[in-house]
């Protein structure tokens, strides 16, 4: 690791410990050369599987795109955002489980719709209303009839555009 201060290469750790509750290393290092000390934090970086959209392109998955999807369904819903920040957390994690492989867009979407159903039936309706862009009625009212009936929604809403 080189000196920030002289840029030599030859720097030693003085004290290594767990910070961000393990998720990170903290190192104290001393250079060897001009004798400053900084620190540096080591963490392991998670690949996110890249996205296939519908048309067949990949794209990098977008945190905060989702965020402000999952926000605009849940506006103006009695929803604390560290609720939703914890739900984003769990798709992420879904998300880095898969490692560098891909993913259907779809089934990101699916991940949604099962995190929003929990949070809030109104958002759940307005982000599946938008997200399965529904051909007709009765594909709205199958998601309305699933709500009631407490099952998991199956709607075929045919081609999706
Ligand atoms: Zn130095």
């Amino acid at each position: 690791m080189r000196c920030p201060f002289c840029h030599t290469q030859d720097t030693r750790v003085v004290d290594s410990r767990l910070a961000s509750e393990g998720d990170q290393v903290r190192r104290r290092r001393a250079c060897v050369g001009c004798g400053e000390r900084f620190t540096t934090y080591e963490g392991a970086e998670l690949v996110m599987p890249r996205v296939v959209k519908r048309d067949g392109t990949r794209v990098q998955f977008d945190e905060a795109r989702l965020r402000t999807g999952m926000m605009r369904a849940l506006e103006k819903r009695p929803v604390a955002t560290e609720d939703v920040e914890a739900a984003i957390s769990r798709i992420r994690q879904r998300m880095q489980a898969l490692g560098d492989s891909e993913v259907s867009a779809s089934t990101v979407g699916d991940w949604v719709m099962e995190e929003l159903r929990q949070l809030d039936e109104v958002a759940y309706v307005r982000f599946a209303s938008v997200y399965r862009s529904f051909q007709d009625v009765s594909a709205f009212r199958e998601v309305i009839e699933g709500l009631e009936h407490g099952d998991a929604p199956f709607i075929d809403s045919g081609e999706r555009s």
